[in-house]
């Protein structure tokens, strides 16, 4: 399907951008990779009145390391993301789950903010930011605003950007030592958005767990942490029968929607299993960064 016809603004500099944004507000989206708006422009399931095409801007593409957080510019390519050494060194929980990102064709295009900004709550990267507690930068005439991704998310293909707000980079707390990591999904094939994934990571300090994280994706309408799970493991040094019980009270935590992929309790099962197969992953990883 042809898009329909719709007024098109390539800025070249934030400012002109957040300039266009603060003139059009919601009559404008925002085109990055365009993986996720494009098809919508088609279907007729978006009706901007205006395009503002960041491809242009270069100062928003880039990883960079310091004081222990990575900071990914928005147009990062997905593809790029997954290529960098600082992603594959200091965030190994987002290199584990990029590869799962649809195929190479999409991710060449598709763009780390672009997903974020999009918010699908089975998509695999809200997951590693709710896993990860990163943090988003939006700007817009008025300044900047860092919002964390416990607020980012606000429900189905929504976030707390407000309409005059660009994304501009995501900030990612750098893996510390002791540190091991899993992402676990079942799709109905390679490159298919989840029925249920996760994001996991534990720190193992002299043995015993220190911190633990678990994000579902596919479960809510957004990306959800399995806090009791989570409370349940620090603490305790790893077992079978401790990631059975994490698992137990992750998946009694969770509601999960029903759809023609699965029922509510099918994708129930699947997390539990995902679980006890993403922590038993990460504690015997762990011991690979010391
Ligand atoms: C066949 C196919 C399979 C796919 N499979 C998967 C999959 O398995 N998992 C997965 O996670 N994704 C999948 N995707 C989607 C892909 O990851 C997209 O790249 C991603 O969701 C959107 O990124 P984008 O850069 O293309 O954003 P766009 O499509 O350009 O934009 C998406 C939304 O975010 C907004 N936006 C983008 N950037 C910004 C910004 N900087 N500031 C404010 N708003 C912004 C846009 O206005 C739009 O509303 C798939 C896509 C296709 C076509």
């Amino acid at each position: 399907m042809k898009l329909p016809p719709v007024e098109y603004e390539a800025p070249t500099t934030v400012p002109e951008a957040v300039g266009l944004l603060a003139e059009h507000l919601d009559q404008a989206s925002v085109l990055a990779g365009g993986q996720s708006l494009i098809p919508l422009l088609a279907l007729r399931l978006a009706y901007p009145a205006v395009l503002i095409d960041i491809n242009g801007i270069d100062e928003l593409s880039g990883v960079s390391a310091t004081d222990g957080w990575v900071t990914i510019g928005a147009m990062t390519r997905e593809y790029a993301a997954e290529e960098s050494g600082t992603v594959g060194g200091a965030l190994p929980l987002l290199a584990a789950a990029l590869p799962y990102i649809g195929h190479e064709a999409i991710r060449s295009r598709g763009t780390i903010g672009g997903s974020l900004a999009h918010a699908d709550p089975a998509a695999e990267l809200p997951a590693v930011a709710r896993a990860l507690d990163a943090e988003f930068v939006v700007r817009s005439q008025s300044g900047e605003r860092v919002i964390p991704a416990a607020a980012w998310f606000e429900g189905y293909l929504t976030t707390a950007r407000r309409p005059d707000e660009l994304l501009v980079e995501v900030r990612f707390p750098a893996a510390g030592r002791g540190t091991g990591i899993s992402f676990q999904e079942v799709a109905r094939r390679h490159g298919d958005f989840a029925i249920v994934g996760l994001a996991a990571a534990l720190t193992l300090s002299d043995g015993v767990i220190s911190d633990a994280r678990l994000a579902f994706s596919g479960v809510s309408d957004v990306p959800v942490r399995a806090a009791d799970a989570e409370d349940l493991l620090v603490g305790e040094r790893p077992s079978a029968e401790l990631f059975d019980e994490s698992a137990r009270r992750a998946a009694d935590d969770i509601d999960p929607p029903a759809d023609l992929h699965g029922s509510s309790d099918y994708r129930k099962k699947v997390a539990a299993a995902l679980v006890r197969r993403g922590l038993r992953a990460a504690a015997d990883n762990a011991g690979e960064r010391q």
